[in-house]
């Protein structure tokens, strides 16, 4: 499989390091308050990562932090912690917003199809990983003791920006814009690897530890719970672009020179979801600036969340991808369609077709071995529909392929089948059905007049308007209790 690679800036062949265990981990979320379908655009493409590398035979250890301490509200050290801010709006103690927001999150995630990393780990449960690489750091001249805080000297690396997309003059601008400088830190991109002074003095989790009752900076709980539960080494660290810099950069920084070698060969991010502003500006939709949009308020707005992941999965995850009302209309349609088309299949149509099922899977896999090309991933699906083999094997491909796409094909299908059969039954009459889930008034007015003609024993009237659908390109074919048809 190539996989891209940030740190390189290359699509290389994704080798994992043992190849018993690859081992991955993703930034989790800062759980202060809901997540919004941008952040969950980068889970859902993780997500797939996961899923397909277990699809393509890998076994995977997946580790997850929650940040639940330690993330300011600039990520550049300074601000609030979020977390305070949250429980400060909210009239709750941080713990409350932490578990309320982190059971919302995995609720969203659950809607989604998402799978639970193997491991979740919360920030605030692995104080005593992140004093032990601090202390080291702080042995080995890599950190150091000013102001109350201990910070990380960047000016002891050779090469701190590890990500070559930017040059140290747009990082400069990144670090400061809207914030003061730091006068304790030696040098401008130097970072808090533990604090124990801020200008905020009510900071509700403190702990004690050799420089201090304090808290530990957001960088290092990345560091510290992949350490814990993936050991010194990683084969993948994803997250959503923005956090490559600082965020990432500061994570490689501290873990290598903690370890004294490489730590993470891949380093995969997801492009932003974006939003269009009034002005008309776009925009990645953010927390704190612009339309805000979660789960819950597609569901009130009548979208199926799996809608939602079917829009992200049509684009690649290295292009960033603008959110707007009638992308996603577009998107609903596509899904329902699809669905309508799986559930017009009959499962009991002929033998599992093998040749006909490795073909078409050897299209699925070529579409995500190139990088996770998910849209042609979905096109693969499309191929199924249409290739010459009976319903019976296209069902089983369409399975497979369900388990990496996560897009319950086969049970809204399901659903949709005994719908369709409940309808027939109650009524008593005659149903029709398109193959792709359109529907169309002038043809399903000539089935039914063909039917009339059927019942009236008039068949070549019958006959004739079926010439008459199959002239216009419509074939229809009988089934129990109505009839089905399909352009042609
Ligand atoms: P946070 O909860 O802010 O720590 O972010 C959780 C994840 O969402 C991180 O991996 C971010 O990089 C990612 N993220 C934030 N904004 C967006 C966006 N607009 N589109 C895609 N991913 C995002
Ligand atoms: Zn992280």
């Amino acid at each position: 499989m190539k996989l891209y690679n940030s740190a390189t800036r290359t699509r290389d062949e994704f080798v994992p390091n043992d190849p018993s265990i690859v081992k991955m981990y993703t930034c989790g979320p800062t759980v202060y308050y809901y997540a919004h379908i941008g952040n969950l655009r980068s889970y859902i493409m993780e997500d797939i990562l996961e899923k397909y590398l277990r699809y393509a035979g890998y076994n995977v250890k997946r580790v997850m932090n929650i940040t639940d301490v330690g993330h300011l509200t600039s990520d550049a050290d300074e601000g609030e912690d979020k977390m305070l801010k949250g429980a400060r709006r909210e009239n709750k103690t941080v713990m409350e917003i932490a578990k309320f927001y982190t059971d919302a999150f995995f609720s969203d995630c659950a809607k989604l199809n998402i799978k639970t990393p193997d491991v979740v780990e919360p920030a605030t449960n692995c104080i005593d990983e992140y004093i032990k690489i601090i202390s080291k750091l702080m042995d080995t001249g890599y950190a150091y003791f000013a102001g109350g805080n201990v910070y990380f000297d960047t000016s002891k690396l050779d090469r701190y920006y590890v990500f070559n997309d930017f040059n140290a003059d747009d990082l400069d601008v990144g670090v400061r814009e809207g914030v003061e400088e730091d006068p304790n830190k030696r040098n401008k991109n130097d970072f808090v690897l533990w604090f124990t002074k801020s200008k905020f003095e009510d900071q509700a989790l403190k702990w004690d530890s050799p420089w201090g009752v304090g808290y530990p900076g957001w960088h290092i709980e990345c560091s510290g719970i992949s350490m814990k539960h993936l050991g010194e080494d990683l084969d993948i660290h994803c997250g959503g672009i923005d956090n490559a810099f600082p965020h990432h950069t500061n994570e490689i920084a501290q873990s290598e020179s903690y370890l004294g070698h490489k730590w993470c060969n891949w380093w995969v991010h997801v492009l932003h979801l974006n939003v269009k502003s009034e002005s008309g500006a776009v925009d990645k939709m953010s927390k704190s600036s612009g339309e805000f949009l979660t789960v819950s308020l597609l569901e009130d707005k009548g979208y199926d969340p799996l809608a939602y992941r079917f829009f992200c999965l049509q684009s690649h995850y290295r292009k960033s991808l603008v959110f707007s009302w009638e992308n996603l209309d577009n998107a609903q349609q596509s899904y329902q369609k699809l669905i309508a088309r799986i559930a017009a299949l009959k499962p009991e149509d002929g033998e599992f077709d093998q040749a006909a099922a490795d073909a078409l899977k050897a299209r699925f896999s070529a579409a995500l071995d190139n990088d996770l090309n998910t849209s042609l991933a979905v096109t693969a699906l499309y191929d199924v529909l249409k290739y010459k083999t009976n319903d019976a094997t296209k069902l089983a491909v369409l399975g497979d392929f369900d388990r990496v796409l996560s897009l319950s094909l086969l049970a809204k299908a399901a659903v949709k089948r005994e719908e369709l059969k409940k309808q027939v039954v109650a009524a008593g009459e005659f149903t029709i059905v398109s193959e792709s889930g359109e529907s169309d008034p002038a043809v399903e007015a000539k089935i039914r007049a063909r039917q009339d003609a059927k019942k009236a024993k008039n068949y070549a009237e019958a006959d004739r308007i079926r010439d008459e659908l199959k002239a216009e390109g419509v074939e229809v074919t009988d089934i129990p209790h109505g009839a089905k048809w399909k352009r042609v």
